[in-house]
């Protein structure tokens, strides 16, 4: 029974439990027995919270017991990755510098959920200040993907993904700043939505790379990715970047899903398939075959920037992310050293203790970038670079409706492949860093598996505030094919 309830979409789990057919108790309790028996194996979660999850549950149930209005998310047990600010549990970032943070509010994102009736059951792990592409770089648990438990689930929303596949939640919500809601989505075989930046408010999200960060959706199938865009999407006062629902009005993101878009023109570039796996190419391009099938068209299209599209994000992120990790200094937050002898040493050795390598690598980078002498010749340059990045978008744009890629060259690698070779982790995101500097929404759906049984991702992407459209794209393809309900089974 728990197995049969935890199959079901959220949509549908929802309703059932609406109409008091089955309990949010019930549901609540399912996801738990699967965390009992996977999560030793896959380790996605860093908290959970028994209770608490299922007193609410029961709150929720009876409000439906007593004919009250409920929302949309009603009784749906629901995972967070942990860098969304929440007043019960820890907010760790995957870094031990956080690991004994409690924030004293909710990220925008959390109370929405709340509003509509989600139970949150846990937070999920990532690599620390969701710098990363594997989870290894987490400073707090290891995460294996749940379809071959040698091998890494992505990231750095790789909690997120594996707690989805593994059936250990409903629906999660990752974040994403180069790739790490898609990459891990495709990794783990889920579908990994990061929306237009400033469609989805980061009030309450701990910032890396704030002019890129955008938080989304990991769910089992589509139009689950929309129920969840229905609850998060839309402006928020408390972030400034969060944009005007008068200049981008917020669309039921369900409404018209089933409707596949007549005459579609995709747009294909070289440039997005260069160094991509054979298999992982070959699957891309059999997907781009169903949608022929379905009437569409195919046109090349030229991105000429977006090869310096890597190198633009680690110049622009490591920067941001410099800046905005000077707060964790031993005073205001966090770790703080046993015995420093004065106050420097309560900077240099809080933050040289806690956080990690990957993290020190990338400070220290940004803070390269950002000195004096070299902000023009780094900094400067990279935004110029963004803005062509922009254009080549813009361009393309203008002679499709969107463009398919690959989601990363390969499939999941192996745990320690790519660990000491930090330019060859950071190549796992060349498809997916532009779509983030240009601020344009994604997507990644299973759209095939590679000789070793393991997910291939399809990235779709289509024109800022448009999600609306390209989920209908994508529930086209998932629509006739059956990949988004292939589970792993060696959890
Ligand atoms: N892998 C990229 C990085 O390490 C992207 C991470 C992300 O999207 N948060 O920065």
């Amino acid at each position: 029974m728990s197995d049969e309830l935890l199959s079901l979409s959220c949509r549908k789990l929802t309703e059932l439990i609406r109409r008091g057919e089955v309990s949010s108790r019930k549901a609540v309790e399912a996801v738990f027995s699967s965390i009992e028996k996977t999560e030793p194996v896959v380790g996605a979660y860093l908290s959970t919270f028994i209770d608490e999850s299922l007193e609410r549950a029961d709150e929720i149930d009876s409000k439906i017991a007593a004919g009250k209005k409920v929302g949309k998310l009603a009784g749906l047990p629901i995972a967070v990755k942990d860098n969304m600010c929440t007043t019960f549990g820890a907010t760790t970032c995957g870094s031990k510098i956080l690991e004994n943070f409690h924030a004293p509010y909710n990220a925008a994102v959390i109370e929405r959920l709340l509003a509509e009736d989600a139970v949150i059951v846990g937070k999920l792990n990532m690599d620390e200040f969701a710098m990363g592409s594997s989870t290894e770089n987490s400073g707090l648990k290891k995460t294996v993907n749940p379809w071959d438990v040698n091998r890494v689930p992505g990231g750095s929303s790789g909690g997120s993904a594996a707690a989805v596949a593994s059936g250990m939640c409903m629906a999660a919500l990752g974040s994403d700043t180069g790739g790490s809601i898609r990459q891990p989505a495709s990794f783990c075989g889920v579908v990994g939505l990061k929306p237009t930046y400033g469609r989805v408010s980061r009030y309450g999200l701990v910032a890396y790379g704030s002019s890129l960060d955008q938080i989304g959706p990991l769910t089992r199938d589509v139009a689950d990715a929309g129920l969840m865009m229905n609850v998060i999407a839309g402006h928020d006062d408390n972030d400034s970047t969060s944009v005007n629902e008068k200049i981008a009005p917020v669309p039921d993101y369900l409404e018209n899903i089933e409707k596949g878009i007549e005459g579609l023109t995709i747009g294909v570039a070289p440039q997005f398939h260069a160094g991509a796996d054979v298999e992982v190419l070959s699957a891309i391009e059999d997907a781009i075959e169903v949608y022929k099938g379905l009437g569409a068209k195919v046109v090349e299209i030229d991105m000429p920037h977006i090869d310096y599209s890597v190198a633009a994000y680690y110049v622009i992120a490591t920067a941001e992310a410099s800046s905005n990790l000077a707060r964790f200094d031993g005073v205001h937050y966090g770790h703080r050293t046993a015995k420093p002898e004065d106050y420097i040493e309560v900077y240099s050795k809080s933050r040289a203790e806690a956080f990690g390598t990957e993290v020190k690598r990338r400070i220290m980078l940004g803070t390269y970038a950002l000195s004096s002498g070299y902000y023009d010749a780094y900094y400067l340059k990279a935004l110029k670079v963004r803005s062509l990045i922009r254009s080549d978008f813009t361009g393309a744009f203008e002679k499709c409706d969107c463009i398919m890629t690959p989601v990363s060259p390969t499939t999941a690698f192996k745990i320690g492949e790519n660990i000491d070779d930090p330019l060859k982790m950071y190549l796992s995101d060349i498809y997916t860093i532009g779509v983030n500097l240009a601020g344009i929404p994604g997507i990644s759906i299973p759209c095939g598996f590679d000789g070793n049984d393991l997910p291939v991702g399809l990235q779709i992407l289509t024109p800022a505030f448009t999600e609306s459209k390209l989920l209908r794209i994508a529930r086209m393809f998932e629509s006739c094919t059956e990949f988004h309900k292939r589970r792993p089974q060696k959890v």
